[in-house]
Formats: C-alpha cells, sequence, structure tokens
C-alpha cells in the first residue's frame, strides 16, 4: 500500500502522481512507499486548517489540551516500538530513537499542562480606575516544517503549544522519515482532534515551500538547515502579518581549558561530536583546547575516536549508527577531503570503514566513521567554519587566557550550542557571558537539551525558538486589554480628556 496525506480528518492520496521511498539507512531496504505531496495538497490542508480554526480556539485552553493527553499515553506506552520506529527510519542508535520519543512525550506533557497554568499578564496602569491586562490570542494558521533527525520530538516541539494555544497546523514530515510522520498523524486522528485541526502533508522541499508561500498561513515554525531557514525567513519577511521562526544549524564548539578536568573535557567532546553521528544540530565539530592540556586531550579524543562503536543502530553496543542517507556521506566525504586540501594534520580517518566494521546485512547501509584533524585556528578554512552535519572534528589549539578562546569559539558565522569545560569558575562565567550561543552548557557535552528550556539560536543559527514557553510568542498575538471602571474617561501621561468646543 501506498501511505496517504491526512487533510481536514481524512486520508487522501493527493493531486500528485509520484509517490517516495522511505529507506532505512542502515540496511538500504524500503519501510514503506508514501504520496508525494504537492502545491495543491498543501492547498487543501491549509484551507481545512483555516476552517476549523473558529471552532478550534472557541474550545479552552484546557479542552484542547485533552487531545494531547490521549497522545502523550500513547507515546509512553509505545515508547520501544517507536523507539525502533525512528531507529529504523533515521539510523539514531536505539538509546537515541527512544529518547526522541520520550523528548516527544516531554514537550507534550509541557504543552498540555501548561493549559492550566495563567495565561497572559495583569499589568500596572497610571489611572487607578483602569485595569491593565497582556492577554493572549492564537495566531491561527500554523506551517510546520520539520527534519529527519528528530523525527517524532521536533513535530511536537512545534505542533504540541501551537494547538493547545489554540492555532490549527499543517505540517510537512521531513521526506527522509514519512513513517513517522504517518504514525504521529495516526495518532492525532485516533486522538479525535476535529477535522481540519492537524492536517499533515507528505512530502519534499517543494511542498515545504508551498507552505511558506500559502496566504492561510499565519506563522511558520521550521526547524532543519541554514540555507532552507534563510530562505524561509526573508520569504516570509517579506509577507505582512505573516511571522517565521526558524532553528538552524550551527559549527559549535567546546572550549576545554587548562583547568579542566580530562575526563570531564572527553566524554563531553565524544557525545558532542559522535552521537547521532554527528548530525544534531547541536553537535561539536571544533573542540578548542589550551595548550597545556591539549597533547594529553588529543592522545585520549584520539583514542576513542578510533574505536568508537560504529554499526547497527538496532544493536545496543552500538555508539554510531550510520549517516541519513548517501547524498550525506558524500558531503561528509566532501568536507573530509577539503581539510586534506586546506592543509590539515588528519589524526583519525574513518571515512571508509573496513570491511569488518560493518555489520553484516547492513552492506548497503550508508556508513561513515569520525574524521579527526588538527588545525590552525586563525587560518580561516572552511572546514573549521562550515557546519559539515557528521562526525568531522577539528582540534584547535589555542595558548593564552579564556578571552582568547572564546575568541576563536566565536570565530564562525553560526550560533547555536556550546560548551566549556574548566573547574574554574571564572573562566566558566566568563564563557556563559560572551560565548555567542543560544544554548551553553558548563561541564557538560553541548547536546542534550530539555524541552522546559528554550531552543534556538543567535546569528546564522536562528531567529527564533520554536521550543516549549518560546513558541507561545511565535504562535499567539498579544493583546493590551484596558479597562475602565469608572464613568469618567481619565488618560495616562496626563492627556487631557475633556473636549472642547467653540463654544467653550
Ligand atoms: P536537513 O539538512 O536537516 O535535511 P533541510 O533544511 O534540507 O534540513 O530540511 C528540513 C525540512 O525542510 C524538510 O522537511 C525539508 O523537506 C524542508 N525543506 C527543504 N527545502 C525547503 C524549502 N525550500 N522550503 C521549505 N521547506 C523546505
Amino acid at each position: 500500500m501506498t501511505y496517504q496525506h491526512y487533510i481536514h480528518g481524512e486520508w487522501v492520496d493527493g493531486h500528485g502522481t509520484e509517490t517516495f521511498e522511505s529507506e532505512n539507512p542502515a540496511t538500504g531496504e524500503s519501510l514503506g512507499e508514501f504520496h508525494r505531496g504537492t502545491e495543491a495538497d498543501v492547498r487543501e490542508a491549509t484551507a481545512a486548517a483555516d476552517e476549523a480554526f473558529e471552532a478550534w480556539r472557541d474550545l479552552s485552553h484546557i479542552d484542547r489540551a485533552e487531545y494531547l493527553w490521549d497522545i502523550y499515553h500513547e507515546l509512553k506506552e509505545r515508547h520501544r516500538e517507536l523507539g525502533e520506529v525512528v531507529t529504523k527510519e533515521c539510523g539514531k542508535e536505539i538509546s537515541e530513537g527512544k529518547a526522541d520519543v520520550t523528548e516527544a512525550w516531554h514537550m507534550v506533557e509541557w504543552a498540555a499542562g501548561d493549559a492550566r497554568h495563567p495565561k497572559g499578564d495583569v499589568v500596572p496602569s497610571e489611572i487607578p480606575s483602569k485595569d491593565a491586562y497582556m492577554r493572549r490570542k492564537p495566531r491561527g494558521v500554523v506551517g510546520c516544517i520539520t527534519p529527519w533527525n528528530f523525527p517524532v520530538a521536533i513535530p511536537f516541539w512545534h505542533m504540541a503549544v501551537s494547538l493547545v494555544e489554540g492555532n490549527t497546523a499543517v505540517w510537512k514530515p521531513a521526506e527522509q522519515t514519512p513513517w513517522c510522520g504517518q504514525i504521529i498523524a495516526e495518532m492525532f486522528e485516533e486522538s479525535g482532534i476535529p477535522d481540519g485541526v492537524f492536517n499533515m502533508v507528505q512530502g519534499f522541499g517543494d511542498a515545504g515551500a508551498a507552505i511558506v508561500d500559502d496566504d492561510h498561513v499565519d506563522t511558520v515554525l521550521f526547524t532543519g538547515s541554514a540555507e532552507v531557514g534563510h530562505e524561509i525567513a526573508s520569504e516570509v519577511a517579506s509577507d505582512p502579518g505573516k511571522l517565521a521562526a526558524c532553528e538552524m544549524g550551527g559549527k559549535n564548539g567546546i572550549v576545554i581549558t587548562e583547568q579542566a578536568d580530562l575526563d570531564i573535557a572527553v566524554h563531553s567532546a565524544v557525545m558532542s561530536s559522535f552521537k547521532t553521528t554527528g548530525q544534531r544540530c547541536v553537535s561539536s565539530e571544533r573542540l578548542i583546547v589550551h595548550e597545556d592540556v591539549y597533547d594529553e586531550f588529543k592522545e585520549r579524543f584520539v583514542e576513542v575516536a578510533e574505536k568508537v562503536a560504529v554499526g547497527d543502530p538496532l544493536d545496543d553496543s552500538t555508539f554510531m549508527g550510520p549517516a541519513i542517507e548517501a547524498e550525506h556521506i558524500e558531503k561528509i566525504r566532501k568536507y573530509n577531503d577539503l581539510a586534506r586540501e586546506e592543509g590539515v594534520n588528519v589524526l583519525v580517518d574513518r571515512t571508509e570503514l573496513d570491511d569488518e566494521e560493518i555489520p553484516e546485512g547492513h552492506e548497503d547501509g550508508h556508513w561513515v566513521g569520525p574524521f579527526v584533524y588538527e588545525a590552525d585556528p586563525d587560518a580561516n578554512l572552511r572546514c573549521t567554519q562550515e557546519e559539515v552535519f557528521g562526525p568531522h572534528v577539528a582540534l584547535l589549539e589555542y595558548s593564552g587566557d579564556i578571552e582568547r578562546a572564546v575568541d576563536i569559539h566565536n570565530d564562525t558565522p553560526y550560533g547555536l550550542a556550546g560548551a566549556v569545560i574548566s573547574e574554574d569558575y571564572r573562566q566558566i562565567n566568563y564563557y556563559r557571558d560572551h560565548a555567542e550561543v543560544g544554548l551553553a552548557y558548563g561541564n557538560l557535552p553541548c547536546i542534550g537539551a530539555e524541552v522546559q528550556l528554550p531552543f534556538g539560536g543567535v546569528k546564522k543559527s536562528g531567529n527564533g525558538y520554536p521550543s516549549a514557553r518560546e513558541v507561545i510568542e511565535a504562535v499567539t498575538e498579544r493583546t493590551a486589554w484596558t479597562l475602565n471602571n469608572s464613568k469618567d474617561i481619565e488618560m495616562a501621561q496626563g492627556l487631557s480628556a475633556d473636549i472642547k468646543t467653540e463654544d467653550g
């Protein structure tokens, strides 16, 4: 069977004739065939969402959240099963596949629980007889465009809060992970959410672009690459009344000072660089290490990088699964070659894994291992500046103080995540205050955010925070509401309220 789109409470083939397959990146096997959404399908979905909006916004937050509580329980009950689906479809090792599902129910819990929390603010007025409030209204139809690497969690980052706040949604899952999309849409269907409140169109970038372009869409939430995010942000900026919150990639760094505990440093760096095979937007590709500890850190990091377990992501003993697709392996290879051309000193090169490292039955998977090198932090190299989105890691040695380390750290166009490893609180606090990132960690890996914290970047990494509390800002409008308790009209700032006529 060919899986369908979910529009206005119906499963539909859509208007297109093309289909596409979901492929297990560890084995190359097909996991299912899906209809490829077109602009016409997106138009139908956004019209359905627009039509459903009035009735949905009239429900209370608490009633809207009830639908999400059903999904919360289902995500929990199906933890192992869905974790395996995530692992099979996007190649993350099984603890990461399961963590993706856990993160999804955390986000649903946050959004549905927030339905019972106070909304808006009571604000003082200069005039004692006036009551002033900040109230929120849903913006309308939210278009959600999500990436493959957190195929269950990120859709709920976007949609859980949007829906509880009273918006309706049109969602396009990543083309690499439509199976996860199908399961999430089935959950919404089973929750009994009113027709048109949640809609899903499967497809590629052209369907995403149609969402961005659509007149019914009031807000676009996007998580993905910087190239696409910048395109979306500039397109939306030219459309008054429409807003976009985009969370994009990074070229994230970890500063390891002369005061670092090297056990923590090595552990944090390995987690940050190699978890998810380097394919998190927060993965670290730059390790900025003080000269006093450089040799020892290098030796220990290289030792792990040589041995870190790449293999079947369903096997509990695997640390790194495959890369997502063949084109992505090509991109990683090109950057590894570029690094050589730029004259770096290569320390570990597992770009091509040995045959015996590839598990049996997985020969058609997209395999790549760590690539680690040392480079001059002042050399202005593309390989140390551009996001590879893979296990491609530069060691950048520095001498001097924490100010120098943070200068190197900030010397990229991106600003998503980063960490400092040090036992000196002054160095840690300097990093906290001066690192140009949205997510900063002390003595920890720079991955592994929790849903109740803001998530997003600065510089090229983002212009919004499509997560938890911050999504509320993106998907609601604020009304300053003032009510007069007096029969007289009295104005702030001493403005006269007297009406003067020719007769005096
Ligand atoms: P990644 O590199 O993580 O795959 P992308 O930015 O390519 O990130 O994709 C993230 C999401 O954006 C996917 O759902 C993809 O289909 C969608 N997308 C790709 N190109 C566009 C576009 N031009 N407009 C809107 N969405 C797009």
